[in-house]
C-alpha cells in the first residue's frame, strides 16, 4: 500500500488511476455515437454482440489498421458490454457483490427511504436529526420531551407571574386615577381650581 499522503483513508476505487485523456476520448466517441443513434440503442444489444465488435476493433488494430480509432471504439464497446452484462446479472449472487439490485428491490428501497424522509425530523429540543416512528413526534428522545415539557411549564408559570404583575400595575394606575378624580371632584365642590385647592389643602395640613 502506498504511504498515506493526506489525512484521509484510501478509496477502493481511486480515480487517480484513470487515464483521463482516454476517458475523454471515450466520452467524445460516445457523444458522436449518440448523435448517430439517439436514445441509447446500444442498451438493446446483448453483451456478447458488443464484445465481438470490440474484438473486431482490437483485431483490426493488431493487424495494423490505423484507419479508425479502433482502441477507443473497442473501449466504448467494452463499456457497453459491461453495462449489458450487469443488466443480465440483476438479482444474481455475483451481481449483489457488485452492489447492484433488482429494480423491484430498488423501488422498495426508494419507497422506504421516502417514507423515512417524511418522518425525518430535527428535534425541537436539542436540534439533533432523527427519524420518528410516528408522524407527530417532535422530540428525539424521552429526555428531550421531558425537558421541553419542563421548560414549557416554567414558561407558563413565568407568563402567569407577569400577568399578575401587569394586573397589579393596572389596579395601581386605576387607584391613582380614582384618587385624582376624587381630588378634582372635591376641588370643584370647593369651587376652586385644582391647583389652588391642593395648595389650600397642603396649607391646611401644615397648619394642623
Ligand atoms: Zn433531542
Amino acid at each position: 500500500m502506498a504511504e498515506q499522503m493526506y489525512p484521509q483513508s484510501a478509496e477502493k476505487n481511486e480515480y487517480r488511476y484513470l487515464d483521463f485523456r482516454w476517458l475523454d476520448e471515450v466520452a467524445t466517441g460516445l457523444t458522436a455515437g449518440a448523435e448517430k443513434h439517439p436514445g441509447e440503442t446500444w442498451r438493446d444489444i446483448p453483451a456478447t454482440e458488443h464484445v465481438v465488435r470490440a474484438l473486431r476493433h482490437l483485431s483490426m488494430w493488431m493487424a495494423g489498421d490505423r484507419s479508425d480509432n479502433h482502441i477507443i471504439n473497442a473501449s466504448m464497446r467494452c463499456m457497453m458490454a459491461r453495462a449489458m452484462e450487469r443488466v443480465s446479472q440483476v438479482g444474481t449472487g455475483e451481481n449483489k457483490s457488485a452492489g447492484e439490485e433488482k429494480p423491484v428491490q430498488r423501488k422498495r428501497k426508494i419507497a422506504a427511504a421516502e417514507k423515512k424522509s417524511k418522518q425525518a425530523r430535527v428535534c425541537t429540543e436539542c436540534g439533533k436529526a432523527f427519524v420518528s416512528i410516528s408522524s407527530r413526534t417532535r422530540y428525539c428522545s424521552l429526555e428531550c420531551r421531558k425537558a421541553a415539557q419542563k421548560r414549557a411549564a416554567r414558561g407558563y408559570y413565568e407568563q402567569q407571574k407577569a400577568k399578575k404583575k401587569d394586573a397589579k400595575k393596572v389596579i395601581a394606575k386605576k387607584e391613582k386615577g380614582a384618587n385624582l378624580d376624587a381630588v378634582v371632584a372635591a376641588a370643584s365642590e370647593a369651587e376652586m381650581s385644582y391647583g389652588k385647592f391642593v395648595a389650600a389643602r397642603s396649607a391646611k395640613l401644615s397648619r394642623a
